[in-house]
């Protein structure tokens, strides 16, 4: 089962690496992708827990805002992490998401919820990057709301009043900073419209032309009919097609290998990268 997409404790995921990693094997999971909010911190841990015949490919889950801010999520996966233009831009979205976070948290205190920056940071484990279900976190801890999904329903949605949005590159840019890193990059749920707005078929010519690789089409925010015409415009378009769970941890519903991408998919992925990069034991 190959698994291109989940999340750590150096982001918004409650299992450390080294937990994912046997979560993972136990899963039956023959490929799983890490993929850190904005961050490959957790690379080094994952990779010295490998263990039996899993499979790691490494990558990041990049925020990034259209001209028309609309939020998409782009997948780097196999690239250099050594590379410096693609560590400066993970990490000047790291940087403003701090700003931002005290924003939200002004608008919530505006509201009359009694929740600090102190709460917040008492929520997020150390190095990582801070997010919207951190702060979901410590509003459970403060009893204001009663999990992280109601956090969300209630008050920190994409349209929420609360919200406030963070730098980010465009989509187009971070394909060009992942693809110059000798990865590739896989758009995640696209047509996630559960999620907020968002993006037209036609503006999926312009991500080709930087460079983009595949689109994550089965995931669970994504209906049937979302599905369907995701595949469309993959087979028009040549793009190799994935699956994933976007594993969370305890901290969302989602299960490892609950969604996967097909050996012959994955043999194309791996094979746009400019070198071999899956790590193995
Ligand atoms: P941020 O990057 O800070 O804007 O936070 C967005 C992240 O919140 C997404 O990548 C998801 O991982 C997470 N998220 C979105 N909706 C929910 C939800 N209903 N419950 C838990 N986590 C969520
Ligand atoms: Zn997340
Ligand atoms: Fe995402
Ligand atoms: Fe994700």
């Amino acid at each position: 089962m190959i698994d291109l997409h989940s999340h750590t404790t150096f982001s918004d995921g409650m299992d450390s690496p080294m937990a994912l990693v046997k979560k993972a094997a136990s899963a039956g999971i023959t490929v799983l992708g890490i993929t850190d909010h904005d961050s490959t911190l957790g690379w080094s841990q994952a990779s010295d827990a490998l263990h039996g015949d899993l499979k790691l490919a490494l990558g990041a889950e990049v925020s990034c805002l259209t001209e028309d801010k609309v939020s998409i999520h782009m997948l780097g996966l196999l690239f250099d992490g050594q590379d410096q233009s693609l560590q400066q831009l993970l990490a000047d979205s790291r940087d403003t998401r701090i700003p931002r976070m005290k924003k939200m948290i002004e608008n919530l205190q505006g509201a009359g919820l009694a929740i600090t920056l102190e709460d917040v940071e008492a929520a997020t484990p150390a190095g990582a990057t801070v997010g919207r279900p951190h702060l979901a976190d410590a509003l459970v801890a403060q009893k204001i709301v009663k999990n992280r999904d109601e956090a969300f329903t209630e008050l920190l949605h994409n349209d929420s009043p609360y919200y406030v949005s963070h730098f980010a590159p465009t989509p187009e840019d971070s394909i060009r900073a992942i693809r110059a890193a000798g990865g590739v990059a896989v758009i995640a749920h696209p047509f996630a419209s559960k999620r907020g707005e968002t993006l037209s078929v036609e503006s999926f010519a312009s991500l080709v032309a930087a460079g983009l690789n595949g689109i994550e089409v089965y995931h669970r925010d994504q209906s049937e009919d979302e599905r369907n015409q995701l595949i469309e415009i993959a087979r028009s378009l040549n793009l190799v097609i994935t699956g994933s769970s976007d594993y969370h941890g305890a901290g969302k519903l989602n299960q490892l290998g609950e969604n996967t991408t097909s050996p012959a998919e994955w043999e194309r992925l791996e094979a746009m990268a400019d070198q071999r990069r899956v790590v193995s034991r």
